[in-house]
């Protein structure tokens, strides 16, 4: 494990599913976590985990050697960091922005950062809600060598990997590019279970074939999209918990934003975008994303 701060105070901005169980994550390791939150029963949560609540973002920036948000979009991040952090945080202050967000809007803030003298990252995670309980996330960092090494004081108390992308921007970049490889594996994953099981071929025995084979990949491997195949996973609870669709598709959609800015071709993500969309309008947003083979299931003519 990496380095950790010594106590120190931080400022944690956005206490929802994947916040509240990293503020509470910092306040364990012994910092004065100084919370906001728009919600007041997020509010209540920190409080109870162990954090300070106050009254605005501009004062959890007050006086923080960190600033941490972790907010739904690119719009939330740069008006709170500029109607509130920007004018709140102390110079030298480093800016850790945990949240998904598009490239740009990344590279942007953190420009808008450093015009006031203030470092900042990028920071987004890999692992879902229970991961940001259990302090086990992976961090992608992107920013300059010194703001990183800053943010990894922090980062190492609320994860297991704390990873150097590049520059600022290169943390969401790699986040992306994950998730979009993630989406198009899971929708192969789910069809070559779907088409081995219609050629009469047990989904286990495809498994214990494919998990040690060329088609193998954490889609496969770790996260079976059929119930009672491979290790537990959400097919096996009825797709409930885990990757809910509507972040991937969120993810899918960033991934085609940044592609289209570069001209990027990518057809596998493009038609992996196109799918979790059809699943979400259908009415499954809040389903594991590997619930997908449900929709392709059923698209499937018998
Ligand atoms: P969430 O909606 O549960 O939490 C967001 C929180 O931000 C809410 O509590 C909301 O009240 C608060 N908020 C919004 N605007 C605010 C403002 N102006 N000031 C203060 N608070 C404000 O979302 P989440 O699931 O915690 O996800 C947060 C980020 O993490 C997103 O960018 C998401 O894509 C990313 N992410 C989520 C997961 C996951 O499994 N949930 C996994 C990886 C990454």
């Amino acid at each position: 494990m990496e380095r950790s701060a010594a106590m120190a105070r931080v400022g944690f901005i956005g206490l929802g599913n994947m916040g509240g169980g990293m503020a509470a994550n910092l306040a364990k390791a012994g910092h004065d976590v100084r919370a906001f939150d728009l919600s007041e029963d997020a509010l209540a949560r920190a409080k109870a985990a162990g954090c300070l609540p106050v009254a605005s973002a501009a004062e959890a920036a007050q006086g923080a050697e960190a600033v941490i948000t972790m907010l739904p979009a690119g719009k939330h991040v740069e008006q709170v960091y500029a109607d509130s952090v920007f004018g709140a945080a102390d110079t030298g202050a480093i800016l850790i922005d945990c949240s998904t967000i598009d490239v740009d809007t990344a590279r942007r803030v953190a420009d808008a950062a450093a015009s006031k003298g203030l470092m900042a990252v990028d920071a987004p995670v890999s692992g879902g809600i229970a991961a940001a309980s259990a302090g086990t996330l992976t961090f992608m960092v992107g920013g300059s060598d010194a703001a990183f090494e800053r943010a990894e004081l922090f980062l190492s108390d609320m994860g297991k990997a704390v990873i150097h992308a590049g520059g600022n921007g290169a943390g969401q970049a790699a986040k992306i590019c994950n998730n979009m490889l993630l989406g198009a594996t899971m929708v192969a994953t789910c069809e070559a279970f779907l088409l081995a099981r219609k050629l009469g071929l047990d989904p286990q025995t495809f498994y214990d074939i494919s998990s040690v084979s060329s088609g193998q990949s954490w889609s496969m491997t770790s996260y079976a999209p059929l119930p009672g195949v491979g290790p537990k996973s959400p097919a096996d609870n009825d797709y409930q918990g885990g990757f809910a669709a509507a972040l991937m598709l969120k993810d899918l959609k960033l991934a085609m934003e940044a592609a289209e800015t570069v001209h990027a071709d990518t057809p596998m993500g493009a038609r992996a975008a196109e799918l979790y969309a059809k699943f979400a309008d259908e009415g499954h947003s809040g389903m594991d994303f590997s619930g997908i083979i449900t929709m392709l299931e059923a698209r499937d003519r018998n």
